[in-house]
């Protein structure tokens, strides 16, 4: 391992938010070292799983929206100059329970920022999507423009360009720092030295295990079930274009995706699990979780009701108290930031997070209030989704 060289940055973690990171530092001309201890994506990472959700709507909080309307065309042109066709324009439906809740909030934010959406009523979505048995759905929000990203794949991606600029990519484990001050290098769990100018932390789920005790109580990582069921033969109602994303915030707290790339109709719900172990927890769906998400596919799609699973997942939220994001300098060290806190939506925003860090790093400039270390609370009340 390269260990006598002094890098004016290394990036700790190679999941969306630190390849983002890794790949904007050398874009603006920075010598850049990116560390995994289990590799770019890895299957234990959050970032590692076969596709993400990109949606502009997020209620009330501009914040969020206005970073996924910028990451949306970042997405687009990264993987236009690839020429990999990693985004998938499903559209994402929003299936709206009230007349007054989250999807009222996201049609006054995204009317107030320009983003293109459809309003449907009831008659409007069951003549549009026949496909669905609506239950206590009243009406419907559709973001024709948002759809999915191929995760792991992207990411992937995204440190192969980052490679190409001359980020320095190690496998390896680092160490929590020791000290105060300005940190001079990190040491590797195989005894290197890494030394860089700054550091950056993008250790997702693993912060709380690198920073037991400034994050053990403020970053929660939730054991999440994913599960993909195979689709009718021959049919093509569960395919885009006819069946977009759906979010189902009301009674199930579900959202899945159309059949994509063959890998069947994927399902989850968004409610979070148990704590969870991102090392040694257990990957093998539960039975309980497997006829919550059964049961919910067969009230929504009829059609769907005997579905076989084709496949099944288990990964993991990295939430922090409310779902801000943690975008922070270390309080005992003057050049080490911590990043993560994707807390279950972070995935999108990669393209925008390693700008706005690469931007504090290389520019300086005060960091959002909602990222502050000082705003991650010990006790958890989710608050954005
Ligand atoms: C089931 C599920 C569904 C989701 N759906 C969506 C969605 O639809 N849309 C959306 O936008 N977001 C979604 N998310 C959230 C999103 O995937 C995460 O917020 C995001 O991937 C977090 O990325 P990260 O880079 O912070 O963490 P990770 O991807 O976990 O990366 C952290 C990396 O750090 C490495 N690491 C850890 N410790 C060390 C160490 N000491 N030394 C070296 N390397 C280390 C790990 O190996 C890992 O690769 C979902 C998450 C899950 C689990």
């Amino acid at each position: 391992m390269a260990t006598g060289k002094t890098y004016d940055v290394a990036v700790i973690g190679a999941g969306v938010f630190g390849a983002w990171t890794a790949y904007q530092l050398a874009r603006r001309g920075k010598g850049v070292a990116l560390l995994d201890a289990y590799g770019p994506s890895n299957s234990r990472s959050s970032s590692g799983g076969e596709s993400r959700i990109i949606r502009m709507g997020y209620g009330s909080d501009e914040i969020y929206t206005r970073w996924a309307m910028r990451a949306l065309p970042l997405w687009k042109e990264f993987f236009e100059r690839i020429r990999e066709p990693l985004f998938h324009q499903t559209g994402v439906l929003w299936l709206a329970h009230t007349t007054d809740g989250y999807e009222s909030q996201c049609v006054a934010t995204l009317g107030r920022l320009g983003v293109p959406i459809e309003r449907l009523s009831r008659a409007d979505l069951e003549k549009q999507y026949p496909q669905f048995d609506l239950g206590p759905v009243t009406w419907g929000l559709l973001e024709p423009q948002s759809g999915v990203l191929t995760a792991r794949r992207a990411v992937q991606a995204v440190v192969e360009e980052a490679s190409k600029s001359g980020v320095e990519y190690l496998n390896a484990a680092v160490l929590e720092p020791r000290g105060s001050g300005k940190l001079a290098s990190v040491k590797t769990r195989g005894g290197d030295s890494i030394h860089a100018g700054a550091f950056v932390f993008a250790c997702g789920p693993w912060l709380p295990k690198v920073f037991p005790d400034l994050l053990g109580h403020r970053i929660f990582p939730t054991r999440q079930e994913v599960f993909f069921f195979g689709v009718p033969p021959g049919d093509p109602r569960f395919e885009p274009p006819a069946l977009p994303t759906w979010i189902n915030l009301g009674d199930d707290e579900a959202y899945g995706m159309p059949d994509l790339e063959h890998r069947g109709l994927k399902v989850a719900i968004d409610r979070h699990g148990p704590p969870f172990d991102p090392d040694w927890g257990r990957r093998v769906v539960t039975l309980e979780g497997l006829e919550e998400a059964r049961r919910y596919v067969g009230h929504l799609f009829p059609a769907m009701k005997d579905a076989p699973v084709v496949e099944s997942r288990v990964c993991q939220y990295e939430n922090t108290s409310n779902g801000d994001f943690l975008i922070d300098r270390h309080p005992a060290f003057e050049n080490v930031w911590l990043v993560g806190g994707g807390s279950g939506h972070g995935f999108k925003h990669g393209p925008v997070l390693g700008e706005y860090v690469a931007a504090r790093i290389t520019e300086g400039g005060a960091v959002e209030p909602r990222f502050r270390l000082a705003t991650k609370e010990e006790m958890q009340h989710r608050a954005v989704f």
